[in-house]
């Protein structure tokens, strides 16, 4: 995925730990619903902890639409997407949330005592009194090339991220895409491949016009090639990538090449939410209206993973979910306190929050 080019993310990089982390509420995803929820836990008097499968946070407005603007926040009348999540992470900066990146929640078992264990695919594990699922519509995963061959060279020689650019140093690398990423990251591949290849399906691309014009001048320039086309086949004699042939309107060429990055966009999947046994309909989890509970007590579903009677899939719906989801979480995490209903203009500790959190950005 892009990462240095990305300005939001200054999330915290995910602990190797594998001790329990306890905490009131577990947040999975860290879109702008739960970065909303996060600052709305503070305000309740709520421990949290958030995780999300990318490595980066803000969700569909970070991944889908950063640049394009939108104008139903209330009191912003115009902010682009990447910008409401740099709004966002500063809001729930003066509860100094720990956000745990590359951790796809896997399974949640509920204990004796009520409370669940949540764990990730990467081998984190929480404890919580309550889960917020703000999960959107899944976890998002690369796209995948649909060639059989591919996948026993997936991992080494066909990648669909670029973990270390040294990794790419001397080799023919070929990038292939047409999105922002695929455009960024043939970029930044050139500096250190031996032979840059871009092969995109048609001459037009999604990515921003900048993007697409520094890469026309590489091309000019003889820093890297670029071929309309599809990726037709992979040759890998001893099970190491040696070429990839690819499709043209000209018939089948080929191209040497050790690594292939494959950039196709990403897919949302449910994935193991799916099992946790709620009641899914549609791909959504059902919930009562009045809290944002689902059908497992302690368990709550807000922003688009959600389902009720004219859900809409809007950040506001989304704001006011998890406002009212972490009050009814606040029982099981403190069943014996009565919670006091304080408006944040009258908290003081919240004031005093924000203003040391903003004396310390300064
Ligand atoms: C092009 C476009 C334009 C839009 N314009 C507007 C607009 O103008 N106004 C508006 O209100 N809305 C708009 N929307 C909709 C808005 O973006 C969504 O309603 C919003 O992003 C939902 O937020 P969310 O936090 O619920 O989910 P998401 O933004 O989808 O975030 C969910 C996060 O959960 C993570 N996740 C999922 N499963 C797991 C798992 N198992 N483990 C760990 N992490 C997981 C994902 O990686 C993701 O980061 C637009 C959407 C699109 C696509």
């Amino acid at each position: 995925m892009q990462s240095d080019a990305n300005p939001v993310e200054y999330a915290q990089k995910p602990a190797q730990e594998h001790a329990p982390l306890r905490t009131d509420v577990l947040i999975v995803g860290a879109g702008p619903v739960g970065l909303f929820a996060a600052f709305e836990a503070g305000v309740v008097g709520l421990s949290c902890q958030i995780v999300d499968a990318l490595g980066r946070v803000g969700g569909q407005c970070v991944e889908l639409y950063p640049d394009k603007p939108i104008y139903d926040i209330p009191a912003i009348p115009s902010c682009t997407a990447r910008e409401l999540v740099e709004r966002l992470m500063q809001q729930c900066r003066p509860f100094d949330v720990p956000i745990h990146l590359d951790q796809r929640v896997m399974d949640v078992v509920q204990r004796d005592d009520g409370r669940w264990t949540v764990r990730t695919e990467q081998g984190m594990v929480f404890d919580a009194a309550a889960v917020m699922l703000a999960a959107g519509n899944g976890a998002f995963l690369p796209q995948r090339l649909m060639l059989p061959e591919a996948a026993a060279l997936e991992e080494r020689d066909v990648l669909y991220s670029v973990p270390r650019l040294a990794d790419f140093a001397g080799k023919d690398v070929v990038v292939a895409g047409g999105g922002d990423s695929a455009l960024d990251w043939a970029l930044a591949l050139r500096k250190v491949a031996r032979r840059l290849t871009l092969v995109h399906r048609r001459s037009g691309f999604s990515a921003t016009a900048s993007s697409v014009e520094s890469m026309k001048r590489a091309v000019a320039a003889g820093e890297m090639d670029f071929v309309v086309g599809m990726i037709g086949g992979l040759k890998a004699p001893g099970g190491t990538l040696q070429s990839i042939e690819i499709k043209q309107v000209e018939g089948v060429s080929e191209r040497a090449a050790d690594k292939l990055v494959v950039l196709y966009g990403l897919v949302a999947d449910l994935g193991p939410i799916a099992g946790w046994g709620l009641d899914i309909r549609g791909g959504r989890i059902e919930v009562d209206t009045s809290n944002y509970e689902s059908s497992r007590p302690g368990i709550f579903a807000v922003g688009d993973i959600a389902n009720y009677p004219n859900k809409q899939k809007l950040i506001l719906s989304g704001f006011h979910e998890a406002s009212l989801a972490l009050r009814k979480a606040y029982s099981y995490a403190y069943p014996e306190k009565k919670r006091v209903h304080v408006h944040s203009s009258y908290d003081t500790k919240l004031a005093e929050r924000v203003q040391a959190s903003a004396t310390a950005a300064n």
